[in-house]
């Protein structure tokens, strides 16, 4: 009797992966004309993955990347976490996802997902439809992945490209390209390789899943937080947009190690005074920004290394669970 099969779970939200392009040469107008294969016309596509894995699938959204935000992120950590709450032998889950947000996506469900179960992200840059496709390999690397006992313990993590990212470092890098997803300079875990092995060199070192607070389930929505992008001569007036609005948090982007124009940094001033959170993010790629005496004094958070939209999400989390400024700012340099 041959040894049974890991079961893996797949739950599909939509994007370039299940992409249908009016042609062979398309890469762009799929994502407008918003047509999608279910999960199971997918896997069609790859019957090879039945030889990897017990594989269960279902489609829980279908949509472009565009149109996934907090609602989704809670809907898809809950699923997640039933799941491998409820189903012991289930051995991980792969996600299948547009790349617009697949990082933010994948950044959520690192922090909230309740287990050490491997759970992969993935999604493809041409559509199933096109010359060149990377859907079916995207797909089954990802099943190969979520099926493998190496990849858990280490939190969220994407496959494209043959290669695996911590969901915390990766990053959309190029509009087209198939090796887009990047960790800026922090490089990557592994392969799922050409030989069909998973292959790990180095490991997250920030916590993650069980060892963050943050307990989505039967949330139906999340705080607001908002980012504000600053540029040579920016001024107070997207700040005081969000100050007027009452958003529960801001991120702030600014330049290199953490700098900002003086109008900008002003009105972020009055929202710390106000009682809004601001983090402080930089609009380099890559490197920390870092806390000053001054920026202590003024009450402001800063983000360490992460990028400004995951920053916004920790914010968000973090303020599902406290609003004192010390306890988020210890957060920001945890995970
Ligand atoms: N428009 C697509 C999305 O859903 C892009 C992609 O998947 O690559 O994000």
């Amino acid at each position: 009797m041959p040894d049974a099969l890991p079961r893996v779970r797949i739950v599909a939200t939509g994007g370039s992966i299940a992409g249908i392009g009016p042609d062979r040469l398309d890469y762009i107008l799929y994502a407008e004309l918003g047509g999608h294969l279910t999960i199971q016309e997918s896997l069609a596509r790859i019957p090879e993955a039945n030889g990897i894995a017990d594989i269960e699938a279902e489609d829980l959204i279908s949509v472009g990347s565009t149109a996934i935000g907090p609602v989704e992120w809670l809907r898809l950590s809950q699923r997640i976490n039933d799941i491998l709450r409820n189903e012991a032998d289930v051995a991980g889950v792969a996600v299948t996802h547009g790349t617009a947000t697949l990082e933010e996506t994948a950044y959520f469900l690192h922090l909230t997902i309740k287990s050490s179960k491997p759970v992969v992200v993935t999604g493809a840059m041409r559509p199933p439809t096109a010359l060149g496709t990377d859907a079916d390999i995207n797909l089954l690397d990802a099943i190969r992945l979520a099926s493998c006992s190496d990849a858990g313990g280490l939190g969220v993590l994407t496959v494209l490209n043959n290669e695996i990212h911590s969901a915390r470092d990766v990053t959309k890098s190029n509009s087209f390209r198939v090796e887009t997803f990047r960790p800026n300079e922090l490089g990557f875990l592994g392969y799922v390789d050409s030989d069909g092995e998973v292959v790990f060199y180095r490991a997250p070192t920030r916590a993650h899943t069980l060892d963050t607070p943050f307990d989505v389930d039967g949330r139906d929505s999340l705080p607001r937080v908002d980012i504000v992008y600053s540029y040579a001569g920016s001024d107070a007036l997207l700040v005081n947009a969000v100050r007027e609005h009452g958003s529960d948090g801001l991120v702030l982007v600014g330049f290199g190690g953490g700098s900002y124009p003086p109008a900008t940094l002003e009105a972020a001033v009055r929202a710390v005074e106000e009682g809004i959170p601001v983090v402080l993010a930089t609009r380099s790629t890559a490197g920390r920004v870092v806390m000053t005496p001054r920026k202590d004094q003024q009450g402001f958070i800063v983000c360490d290394n992460l990028l400004p939209q995951k920053a916004r999400i920790l914010l968000m989390l973090a303020l599902t669970v406290t609003e004192d400024r010390d306890e988020i700012q210890r957060m920001f340099t945890r995970y």
